[in-house]
């Protein structure tokens, strides 16, 4: 939850939460009302103060992971999102939906851990190295003592092409009497150095650095009292409530609503709890003690079947059928020379070579089935599906068997001079 920490023991309880400005009848009222207003959620989310890394600068990390629906055609707001391994050394575009998750990052927990509790101070984040060369007002603007100083220093170095920030920190503070008032420590010498950069004294860039290093003040060399206790917490936290939840689905034995109840801290279960075929858990169902004339409905059976089948209706297969033998026909369509149906297969599958075992080699599947939209559309087909649906397609005179091949009919009547229909 965004706004309280640790487990939510009951829903009434978060209208303790200081973000809750109503009655707890409220929370009811709004959770009975069964609708999520996205907008005022997204403003809501989007009005949590951020994370920020040392420096007070935002870190964003982001991350697109593509969920492909190459086949959905009637799902909303698809895109065509990059994939990659899907063919050898190349990226193909398939359809589906791209989600971005973006984290704004912390400095690392030990070291803001280390921060609050006062072991060591942050100064902030500055590159390594720099370039430093005269700027073009330099002479013109009139800096003050300590800042020209630090000027001359950098300029008479002689490893202004890629000078140290930290070693030029030190050496400041050694040559120039009362350096520490203008900077006291490297990031602060950075700082100034960008200053005089954007007021035209110097030309100062980063170039040289590949990344920007953290500037540290150790306080305490030795470990906090109860540091360990602070950077474990959360994940001591979030272990405790894996183990509830593995437990929660391993427990085959304690009433689930037990278990609920438990977890919420209610003592005791309503009666009506598990009292009939109509609200019984798999728990109290597994229990042989229910009533002789009550029967386990046919859903809780489903969900105990180690292998579920597809219900199977007629109506089901059918479509099933047809749009398999859509996909079948496109394919060979697309494929002018024709296609095996392994080759069919294996595309369907979304599988991009397939093992020969009689020329003992991997095959690649041609590159115009890889690039089908129909790609991957049909991983749970079976080769004899596919041979099925070819047979059907030959039935209705659009596919042709060629050698070991099945091609387009139209194609086949093209190449022998005919028109192509009749
Ligand atoms: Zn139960």
């Amino acid at each position: 939850m965004l706004c309280t920490d640790g487990p939510i023991r009951s829903l009434v309880g978060l209208s303790l939460a200081p973000e809750h400005r109503r009655g707890h009848g409220a929370l009811y009222d709004a959770v009975n009302c069964g609708r999520i207003d996205i907008a005022r959620l997204r403003n809501l989310v989007a009005a949590q103060r951020l994370p920020r890394a040392a420096d007070d600068r935002i870190v964003l990390a982001v991350d697109v992971t593509p969920w492909l629906r190459p086949d959905a055609n009637t799902s909303p707001e698809r895109s065509f999102c990059h994939t990659y391994g899907r063919g050898k050394d190349q990226h193909h575009m398939v359809p589906g939906w791209p989600y971005s998750i973006v984290a704004a990052l912390e400095t690392g927990r030990a070291f803001a851990t280390l921060a609050a509790m006062g072991a060591v101070e942050d100064s902030g984040d500055f590159p390594p190295f720099c370039t430093v060369k005269p700027g073009e007002l330099l002479g013109r603007s009139r800096p003050n003592e300590l800042e020209l100083a630090l000027i001359e220093q950098v300029l008479s170095s002689p490893t202004r092409a890629k000078l140290d920030i930290t070693q030029l920190d030190n050496q400041a503070a050694a040559a120039i009497p009362d350096y520490r008032e203008l900077a006291e420590n490297p990031a602060v010498t950075w700082q100034t150095l960008a200053d005089l950069h954007d007021r035209g004294l110097l030309d100062v860039s980063a170039a040289p650095s590949r990344r920007l290093v953290t500037g540290l003040r150790v306080i305490q060399s030795t470990l906090p009292r109860g540091f360990h206790k602070e950077v474990t917490g959360k994940v001591a936290r979030a272990a405790e409530e894996i183990r509830l939840l593995w437990d929660f689905f391993q427990d085959t034995t304690v009433c689930a609503n037990r278990k609920f109840a438990d977890y919420f801290g209610v003592g005791e279960l309503p009666d009506e709890c598990c009292s009939n075929a109509g609200n019984r858990c798999s728990a109290c169902w597994n229990d042989p003690t229910w009533p002789p004339r009550e029967s386990r409905p046919t859903v809780a059976d489903a969900f105990e079947t180690s292998h579920p089948k597809s219900a199977g209706s007629p109506v089901d297969s059918t479509l099933h059928r047809r749009r398999l033998d859509d996909q079948v026909h496109r394919m060979i369509w697309d494929v002018r020379a024709g296609l095996h149906p392994t080759d069919l297969y294996n595309a369907l599958r979304g599988e991009d070579s397939y093992y020969l075992a009689k020329s003992r080699r991997r095959v690649t599947l041609r590159r115009a089935l890889v690039n089908s939209r129909y790609f991957g559309a049909n991983p749970a087909v079976r080769i004899e599906d596919v041979h099925d649906s070819v047979a059907r397609l030959a039935d209705k005179n659009l596919v042709v068997q060629v050698g070991k091949v099945w091609r387009n009919v139209m194609y086949v009547q093209q190449e022998q001079g005919g028109t192509g229909r009749q």
